[in-house]
């Protein structure tokens, strides 16, 4: 299942780090909100280091749908209801800004990475709700208005438009950015003491250490496992389904994602929190199957070209946490709880970041600062406490042969053992793979993904393949016997 932009860039394979060094600033993390900081901090004189465990843009960022994009759904009334006006404008303003400075900078290093200038619409049943959100895009500065007709074959009452989006190749874009910078690949850090960063074969001093690694990994301070869960969406890249100028996003539970790249009209949607799994649910073979159904009435003639699937980082009150990463660590940093915006949130990062070290004023700042405190996130806490199960501790149970002939081949699932519990998968031939349903994170209870044949972590998202090697945090380790 390799996306589109996996299938036409391939960057180039950089070493990993051997040794102790030094820099100004340590970047944990080489996705696209890594890349960006290290190349604003780096162009400001700062000398940054990228840490990265595996390959750059190997993690959510080569999975995304590269819109550039300050509509980030109907938000602009609820954001002025809630939070108000200023902290409202200063949202869509940092947002704005990351587009014009994402322009600039493609423009200034002459990267070829297929941006597109385009049109951004949310479409919805409700035509009040359209009006109202135009109304107060318009407030918050943007030039929006409604549009009772759009491209796409959907039903609807109208879409808001925001103009003079973008649309990109993601991985083409940080191809040409890490040829500017110090990446280290095939690096994950194990350790973050004060201020010095270390991997399994060696170690960064820095003055400042940023965390873009997607979900924070160090548990405490911080606590950001308690304040995020994670949700997964998939996509389908569709051949000879038309040519799309704009992209398009519904409004509410079920709804799509429309963008062009090439000769494909990618279609995302059917969105999940992690470790809810539609699958053997709504829709018969799992949420691909629900996206593939979509396909078929939506564009009849229409070839699937590939499909993929990612996940994002949520917070309670819908705004990303960047800044400080907690009061008593001064020179610890973070960017994440992109809320599937992370191309414009990871600009936005790296531009709060970088005035941070560089000390300067950032009028956007604080809106986003992780210690600002909202009492939404109060019931996510107290609901993901309740998923915990005791004990970290890798355990092996002997699986009774009568359960393993019940699992069909192809299946996983959790079989329950006179000592406990434990995950088995069942491969095609017959073979068994047996991991702890123990999430190595924070000890919650894995359950089975029968889309992707994954282990998934309900509470904080965490991933692991069938053979119980670790594919997502914020978990930083597997869960298979040695
Ligand atoms: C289906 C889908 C579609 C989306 N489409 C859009 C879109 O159209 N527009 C938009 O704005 N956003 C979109 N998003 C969101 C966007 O893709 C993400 O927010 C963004 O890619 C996240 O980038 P990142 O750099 O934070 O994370 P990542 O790309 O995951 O990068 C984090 C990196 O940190 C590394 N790492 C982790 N732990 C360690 C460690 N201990 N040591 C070293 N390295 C480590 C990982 O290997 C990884 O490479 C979408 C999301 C989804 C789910």
């Amino acid at each position: 299942m390799e996306s589109i932009w996996s299938k036409t860039c391939e960057i180039g394979k950089k070493e990993a780090l051997k040794g102790d060094i030094q820099a100004d600033t340590v970047v944990i993390g080489g996705g696209m909100a890594g890349l960006l900081t290290a190349y604003e901090l780096e162009r400001s004189g700062i000398r940054t280091v990228v840490l990265e465990a595996g390959r750059i843009g190997g993690g959510q960022t080569k999975n995304t749908t590269a819109k550039i994009t300050s509509q980030h759904g109907l938000y602009c009334r609820t954001f002025i209801e809630k939070k108000g006006k200023d902290t409202a404008e200063k949202y869509v303003q940092a947002n704005q800004a990351a587009i014009k400075e994402y322009k600039k900078v493609i423009c200034d290093e002459k990267i070829d990475c297929d941006l597109t200038e385009a049109d951004a619409y949310v479409y919805s049943q409700d035509a009040e709700k359209i009006e109202s959100e135009a109304a107060a895009a318009r407030e918050l500065g943007i030039n929006a208005s409604v549009e009772k007709q759009i491209e796409i074959p959907v039903s609807c009452a109208g879409a808001v438009k925001f103009p003079d989006q973008a649309l990109f190749h993601p991985l083409k874009f940080m191809r040409a950015l890490s040829e500017k910078l110090t990446v280290y690949e095939g690096s994950r850090v194990t350790e973050v003491e004060e201020n010095l960063v270390r991997t399994a074969c060696g170690s960064v001093r820095a003055d400042k250490i940023v965390f873009a690694t997607h979900f924070p990994f160090v548990n405490f301070p911080g606590m950001y496992f308690a304040r995020m869960h994670q949700e997964r969406s998939y996509v389908l890249a569709l051949e000879n389904a038309g040519t799309l100028e704009g992209m398009y996003i519904g409004d509410g539970k079920d709804s799509l994602s429309f963008r062009q790249y090439g000769k494909y009209v990618l279609l995302g949607g059917r969105g999940h929190r992690t470790g809810e799994s539609e699958g053997g649910g709504k829709y018969e073979g799992g949420s691909y199957e629900g996206l593939r159904e979509a396909a078929r009435r939506l564009y009849p003639g229409s070839r699937e070209a590939a499909c993929w699937s990612a996940q994002d980082c949520i917070t309670a009150d819908q705004v990303p946490f960047i800044g400080r990463y907690a009061q008593d660590r001064p020179d610890w940093l973070v960017a994440t709880g992109f809320q599937k915006w992370g191309m414009t949130s990871s600009m936005v990062s790296a531009m709060i970041l970088r005035d941070i070290i560089c000390k300067k004023e950032n009028d956007h700042a604080e809106v986003f600062s992780p210690s600002r405190f909202s009492s939404e996130e109060l019931p996510q806490i107290v609901k993901d406490s309740g998923k915990a199960v005791k004990g970290l501790t890798k355990r092996f149970f002997h699986i009774p042969d009568e359960s393993l002939e019940q699992l069909r081949p192809g299946h996983g699932g959790v079989v329950e053992t006179e000592s406990g519990k434990a995950g088995v998968y069942k491969e095609e031939d017959g073979q068994i793979y047996q991991v702890d349903i123990v999430c190595p994170h924070l000890g919650c209870e894995l359950v089975w993904n029968p889309d992707e044949k994954t282990w998934d972590c309900p509470c904080h998202g965490s991933r692991f393949d069938y053979e119980g090697n670790l594919l997502e945090g914020p978990a930083q380790e597997g869960i298979c016997y040695e």
